[in-house]
């Protein structure tokens, strides 16, 4: 089962580093980046979605790997957790230019292949990090809550209906909103917690 989960999950990340089509391909090649699939246990309870990768990421080919990603690791230690006990990923897995916000049609574009991921794993939680991810998600699980604002819905565990069975979304904010608001870290650590009761 595991080695299936691995195998198909390697089959998709063969599919988005030939993706040609994504207006982000030929900026990745040119800076010599990877795209960032994604990484960790492919029976992970907990997954972890993120916005799209930064510079550091997509040099290495691995998601939250910089700044953001060490605000990441503290929180997962915060909770007893280490990385390969969950799995980490992106809405979009190519890096935007500049760090801009990803586009709507990027979005929709890597769309179908989170979406596989999410059935491969079949978490029953889903933490979104930040308001992209946030909105994905609520939207693709038809939630009640999925035009609300992140700053309103941040820390809460929100039931929803996956096409494989109910998930918990639990949206956070950005691990990276922390480094330049200090105000947000202990709002961020302290949502992060009720995460123990899914571990
Ligand atoms: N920010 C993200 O949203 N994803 C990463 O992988 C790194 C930073």
């Amino acid at each position: 089962m595991a080695k299936d989960r691995s195998a198909q999950l390697k089959a998709i990340g063969k599919e988005i580093e030939n993706l040609t089509a994504s207006p982000l391909y030929e900026y990745r090649k040119a800076n010599k980046f990877h795209a960032v699939i994604g990484e960790g246990n492919p029976e992970a309870k907990i997954m972890f979605i993120g916005e799209a990768p930064g510079r550091q990421e997509a040099l290495k080919g691995r998601p939250f790997v910089g700044a953001a990603g060490k605000v990441l690791d503290g929180l997962l230690e915060s909770i007893g957790l280490d990385r390969p006990d969950v799995y980490i990923t992106n809405i979009v897995k190519d890096r935007p230019p500049e760090n801009r916000d990803p586009q709507k049609q990027e979005i929709a574009l890597y769309a179908p292949f989170l979406r596989q991921q999410i059935e491969i794993i079949q978490p029953k939680v889903i933490v979104t990090l930040g308001r992209f991810a946030m909105a994905f998600i609520l939207d693709e699980f038809k939630s009640p809550s999925k035009d609300g604002k992140i700053s309103e819905l941040h820390g809460q565990p929100l039931k929803a209906t996956a096409p494989y069975g109910p998930v918990t979304v639990i949206p956070l904010f950005h691990p990276a909103v922390v480094l330049y608001r200090s105000d947000q870290k202990e709002t961020l650590k302290d949502d992060f917690q009720i995460l123990r009761e899914y571990v």
